[in-house]
């Protein structure tokens, strides 16, 4: 039977987030002998949190320096742990914290890593990673004999692990923490309000159309700020945007202040997972719609009846203005005006 360590790193309140609750449930899935290996200021609050998961054992590295995400001490404790649990397979979720640090402790333990897994499973007797390849055009299923095997999953790919809280006896692991890095703050893009949802049930994807001249001759970008604002609002949607227009307001035009690139979804930008999607005043050009993979449903609203979305990419077609829907919407939901 595979030996597991489910490492996670505790969030500034001392829990564990919810991509590290579906990466335990993965990990609990697989029946193998499952340790638990935890980093943070103090893990003792988090392991209690999951103590009934069924893991045999619950390591963890404590201390001030591995409260804050940085190289040299993440992999310092990630790397003490994977020794300490002495296990073949290592799961943890793909945060950027877990992706910066852990493909150098694969490298220090002459283990193999592989990021962006979307599920691992049992196939033919042995566990299996299932990840997308060339920005999620193609799917693979693989397996590696090499050992330890460090696997990064995607967040939003499973359900998280739900259990009762008990109380779990936790073995410290003792590392040194030395580093030359001193974090000494955040720094997060300036925007007026919180855009992007991870877990919204929609994504509502603006393209430059909305900066476009409309019918009267000229373009309405206050406007359209403000519809979009008030739907995000009323709905709490993610917002998404296309390339065009979140290139657009990087060059500092007057366009929409809410958007920034960290909003792009597509090939060059993020493909996120929301149950439905809504794409308005967008083409629907190949490069956006393959950040749609992994919408399940997908509509778009657009004037132009041979737009990218008319040609399959979309499951419901509005040709339509979408100032008008979205005024029309935004009444509905009890808001605009
Ligand atoms: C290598 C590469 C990578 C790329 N990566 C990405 C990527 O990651 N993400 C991405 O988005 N793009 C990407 N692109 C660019 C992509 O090909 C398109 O150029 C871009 O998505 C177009 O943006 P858009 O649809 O918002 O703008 P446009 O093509 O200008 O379309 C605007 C649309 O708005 C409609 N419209 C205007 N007014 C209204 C109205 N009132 N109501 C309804 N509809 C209206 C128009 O009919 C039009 O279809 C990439 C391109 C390349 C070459």
């Amino acid at each position: 039977m595979e030996k597991i360590l489910f490492l996670a790193h505790t969030e500034p309140d001392g829990a564990l987030a919810k991509p590290a609750l579906e990466a335990l449930a993965a990990a609990c899935s697989l029946g193998g002998e499952l340790t638990v290996g935890m980093v943070g200021a103090a893990a003792a609050d988090a392991a209690d949190r999951i103590a009934g998961c069924g893991a045999g054992h619950f390591l963890a590295v404590e201390g001030e320096a591995f409260q804050q995400p940085r190289y040299a001490t993440d992999a310092a404790a990630a790397e003490a742990l994977a020794r300490a649990a002495g296990a073949g397979l290592v799961l943890a979720a793909h945060t950027s914290r877990w992706a910066r640090a852990l493909a150098g402790v694969a490298a220090r333990l002459d283990g193999r890593i592989d990021t962006h897994a979307t599920r691992i499973a049992e196939v033919n007797g042995v566990p299996a990673v299932t990840r997308w390849f060339y920005r999620q055009r193609m799917e693979g299923v693989l397996t590696r004999s090499q050992r330890p095997w460090f696997v990064l999953l995607d967040p939003g790919c499973s359900a998280a692990w739900s259990g009762t809280r008990g109380a779990a006896t936790v073995e410290r692991v003792p590392v040194k923490a030395s580093s030359r890095t001193t974090v000494t703050g955040r720094r997060a893009p300036q925007s007026g309000q919180q855009t992007i949802r991870p877990d919204a049930r929609l994504l509502f994807v603006a393209g430059a159309g909305w900066t476009k001249k409309q019918p009267d001759g000229v373009p309405h970008p206050e406007r359209a700020e403000q519809l979009i604002l008030e739907f995000l609002r009323a709905s709490q949607a993610s917002l998404g945007g296309s390339k065009s227009l979140v290139d657009l307001s990087g060059e500092g035009q007057a366009v929409l202040a809410c958007m920034s690139h960290l909003n792009q979804i597509g090939q060059t930008g993020s493909t996120p997972r929301h149950p439905k999607g809504l794409s308005t005043c967008c083409h629907g050009e190949e490069p956006h719609v393959v950040g749609w993979r992994f919408i399940t449903e997908r509509r778009a609203i657009n004037l132009d009846p041979n737009c990218g979305w008319a040609r399959g990419k979309a499951d419901v077609l509005y040709v339509a203005d979408a100032f008008a829907v979205m005024e029309q919407v935004n009444r509905l939901l009890g808001g605009g005006a």
